[in-house]
């Protein structure tokens, strides 16, 4: 009989089943959370898009990173997109969302039904974390009974409006009446900071309606993760966990991984440090290391922004107007009708000079913005460059392009003061944008410096022991134990 007991009471090991949402920036966050599930000693597998898959074998350090964790398998499954395809663009997303209900989601449920993802030995699946866009995967977990948690890859702010949304319609609020300028004060932890121009609507050639609506079914997951943290976005944590008690709360990420790491053992301590779905191009890190302390402005618009190529050309000129040196991120399909073998980026990085300007196709940018001689950072506001910056401490001039951008460049100029929001008229001529960018690394240098200095000492502090984004990993961890128990 004692034997019985022990043998009912051995802890089945918990095993987790990853799946982010096919693109860059997504893949980023979702490996990290993968490292910290793995660090704690679960088994994880981390199942990719073909085409992602592939693309991390060839472009990132994961498999090697990754190989020290016998509990950890990498596997691919088909959203019908050839190998050589290039990953979807913003204006392709609805169609993803339409290839992985079509075709992805019966062979997601074949391969969970056979237990072929469970392969080499790994126990019963406990639970799946998925991207919050992929709702087929939380309606075939629901049908078979296994626990599904969301996480999203966009901060608290935009997923509690997006929340609400429902509430706001009943309620007699949305659609919000008034000029774009209104602030809107019905929706609680956004009162005073809100205005009707931040709201992610009305792109409707980028999908955002649809990305809205499946985004709200993400609620009924079993829990709900975040890549942020307390001190960034309590206000709205707090309604969240009063609605949605099951909230993780557990960022920044990136910086979590490196704080538990930092306890590893140090030939434990290899970190992801290219999660890309691109080539990477570390040439820049030689180029900065010849530039003086702070005085780079880093250009990136992250995976998805398409500039118009006015607008290219404004921002470019405007930079270099400014005087200051520049590290460009050119990706191949940034700019709209500017092809980069047609030579023009070359030509124009001529006229300026490489002592002044250095461009790549894609940069180790959480490297970029740790690199001692990098003063300001040019972005769209994407979360995970917000995080990434915040991290580094390093002030950001917002350039939002598109979904909840311009909501985060908000938070980012008026709340946490760490940055200015160059984009908020139409219209920007390359006069403005070099005034922008002397504002950021002259007039208020010393100001916006210190408010990002503070804002990384916050993110330090929530993901070091007894922070609170430690914390909630730590419940996190507890209850996915629990359960396989
Ligand atoms: N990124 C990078 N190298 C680049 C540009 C971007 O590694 O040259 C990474 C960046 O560090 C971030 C991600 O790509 O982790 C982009 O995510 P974000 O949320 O900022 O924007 P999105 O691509 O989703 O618009």
């Amino acid at each position: 009989k004692e034997e019985d007991k022990n043998v009912s009471s051995t802890p089945t090991p918990p095993h987790v089943l990853i799946l982010p949402f096919p693109l860059q920036g997504h893949i980023v966050p979702f490996l990290k959370l993968t490292e910290l599930l793995c660090l704690a000693g679960l088994n994880v597998t981390l199942l990719n898009t073909e085409q992602i898959h592939s693309r991390l074998l060839q472009h990132s350090d994961v498999k090697a990173c990754f190989a020290r964790f016998p509990g950890f398998r990498m596997e691919a499954i088909s959203d019908g997109r050839s190998l050589s395809d290039p990953p979807p663009t913003v204006y392709q997303l609805e169609e993803e969302l339409g290839l992985l209900n079509s075709i992805t989601k019966p062979v997601f449920k074949e391969a969970l039904v056979s237990g072929r993802v469970v392969s080499g030995g790994m126990p019963p699946l406990t639970c799946i974390i998925g991207d919050a866009l992929l709702n087929f995967a939380m309606e075939v977990a629901n049908e078979l009974e296994i626990p599904f948690f969301a996480f999203h890859v966009l901060n608290a702010a935009t997923i509690w409006l997006v929340f609400s949304f429902p509430d706001l319609v009943d309620a007699g609020k949305f659609p919000f009446i008034g000029d774009e300028d209104d602030k809107i004060d019905c929706v609680k932890g956004l009162e005073g900071i809100l205005r009707i121009k931040d709201i992610p609507m009305g792109e409707e050639d980028k999908g955002v309606g649809t990305l809205v609506s499946v985004l709200i079914q993400s609620c009924k997951a079993d829990a709900v993760i975040f890549n942020t943290f307390d001190d960034l976005e309590g206000a709205v944590l707090s309604h969240m966990r009063l609605k949605y008690p099951n909230t993780y709360a557990v960022g920044p990420v990136h910086m979590h991984v490196r704080s538990r790491l930092s306890r590893e053992p140090s030939e434990r301590r290899q970190s992801v440090s290219s999660a890309n779905i691109w080539q990477e191009d570390r040439s820049c890190m030689s180029w900065l290391d010849s530039q003086p302390s702070k005085s780079v402005v880093y250009v990136s618009f992250g995976s998805l922004t398409i500039l118009k190529k006015d607008e290219f050309l404004e921002l470019w000129h405007g930079l270099v107007h400014s005087g200051k040196r520049f590290l460009w991120v050119m990706r191949p399909n940034l700019v709209e009708g500017l092809d980069w073998d047609d030579q023009q980026p070359t030509k124009l990085v001529e006229e300026v000079g490489e002592g002044r300007t250095y461009v790549v196709r894609w940069a180790p940018q959480e490297e970029v913005l740790g690199h001692p001689a990098t003063g300001s950072f040019v972005t769209q506001c994407g979360w995970n460059s917000v995080l990434e910056a915040i991290v580094a401490g390093v002030p950001m001039i917002c350039w939002p392009y598109w979904g909840e951008q311009s909501l985060n460049s908000r938070f980012v100029s008026e709340l946490y003061k760490v940055g200015v929001f160059m984009k908020d008229n139409d219209g920007l001529d390359r006069g403005t944008i070099a005034t922008t960018v002397n504002e950021v690394m002259e007039l208020r240098k010393g100001g916006l410096m210190e408010s990002a200095a503070k804002m990384a000492t916050l993110a330090k502090k929530a993901v070091g022991e007894g922070g609170s984004s430690y914390n909630d990993l730590d419940r996190l961890l507890d209850r996915i134990r629990l359960m396989a128990f």
